[in-house]
């Protein structure tokens, strides 16, 4: 069986993931929904969809009724995905989100709520779980090569361009920096440590006040500590090209990676040597793995479900909380 897919949101991100699943075979595009009607034309020609598989943002709820199309994949702003899923799931689609998979916490176990309620699949677009180099460190700390694990940074950003984009509205972004670019830090020190934070403390910086309004955070750093004592340091910016690090070390050896979470070629190193396990585009990876999961139940080395991302979210949450007060923000996310 192949996975059928709609993408919504026919932006940067989901023309990405809509070249890469033409190189799929358990995952093919056959629907679109868009509010513009040439992005859908010219999105028809590129990928041969039909007529009656293009959707609006108003009539997409009659996706219900359409047998030809098995999951919706969310590539909007951030702010709508909570909306948007929960119509998808109400359609009976399985549902496919982009990261952050909300703006906050509530909002993500509402969207887990109507999931489990509909019986279709939430899944998110975490593609470094299915990335070759990722894996294999992952596998070497499971198999102890680094020892009991001490310390990971993770360092993630971006100069960000535009002014006016809806990265920098803090009502399409639900935030700035930390809720686009810093999440792949506090998911990395999750999967690199293979434990959850127990808690949170975190200072931000900002050195360009117009640019970044009350509510967008240009850069926040922040600290995790883990159940084992293991502890991270991350930092989180709209104002570096070039950062995308991860440092993951133990009492036996390290595995350092850089870039580690770019599109790709990943590259890193451990203790015993370079990491060569080769390149595949991400989103290729990540969609034959979706489809693995949704029509086989196949199981992922690192879960990329609802549950999953609201882990991602309540780190978030306790984050702005940690800036705002000043204070150590304790968590529990199990
Ligand atoms: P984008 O601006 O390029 O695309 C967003 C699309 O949503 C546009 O086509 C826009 O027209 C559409 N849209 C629908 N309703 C809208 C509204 N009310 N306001 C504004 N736009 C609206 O953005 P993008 O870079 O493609 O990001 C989309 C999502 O994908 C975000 O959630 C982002 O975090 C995520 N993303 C993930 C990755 C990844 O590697 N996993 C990479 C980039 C983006």
């Amino acid at each position: 069986p192949v996975l059928r897919v709609a993408i919504m949101g026919l932006g940067s991100y989901g023309s990405r993931v809509a070249d890469a699943m033409q190189a799929c075979v358990k995952a093919k595009l056959v629907g679109v929904i868009s509010g513009t009607p040439s992005k859908i034309k010219d999105w028809q020609s590129r990928f041969s969809i039909p007529d009656k598989n293009c959707y609006n943002y108003e009539n997409f709820d009659r996706i219900k009724d359409n047998k030809d199309i098995d999951a919706v994949y969310i590539t909007t702003p951030n702010a709508l995905h909570h909306d948007e899923a929960i119509r998808i799931a109400a359609a009976g689609k399985h549902v496919i989100c982009e990261k952050p998979m909300a703006l906050n916490a509530k909002q993500g176990q509402e969207m887990i709520a109507a999931c489990k309620k509909a019986n279709v699949k939430l899944l998110v677009g975490y593609r470094m779980h299915f990335e070759a180099k990722t894996l294999e460190v992952i596998r070497m700390r499971k198999n102890g090569d680094f020892g009991k694990i001490m310390f990971f940074q993770g360092l993630c950003g971006f100069r960000i361009g535009d002014p006016t984009q809806w990265r920098l509205n803090k009502e399409l972004a639900g935030g700035g920096s930390l809720m686009d670019i810093g999440i792949y830090a506090i998911n990395g020190s999750r999967y690199m440590t293979g434990e959850d934070p127990i808690w949170v403390t975190a200072q931000e910086t900002k050195t360009d006040p117009v640019k970044f309004k009350e509510g967008v955070d240009e850069t926040i750093q922040f600290q995790l500590g883990f159940p084992s004592g293991a502890v991270a340091s991350c930092l989180s910016t709209y104002n570096m090209n070039y950062l995308d690090r991860f440092y993951l070390n133990g009492e036996k050896g390290f595995a350092e990676m850089q870039p580690s979470t770019g599109y790709g070629p990943i590259r890193g190193r451990t203790h015993k040597g370079e990491l060569t396990q080769p390149h595949v585009t991400h989103q290729t990876v990540q969609m034959e793995e979706m489809a693995g999961i949704i029509l086989e139940g196949k199981q992922p080395v690192v879960a990329v479900d609802g549950e999953e991302a609201l882990k991602d979210l309540k780190i978030i949450d306790a984050i702005y909380h940690a800036v705002k007060t000043g204070q150590k923000v304790d968590l529990k996310l199990s």
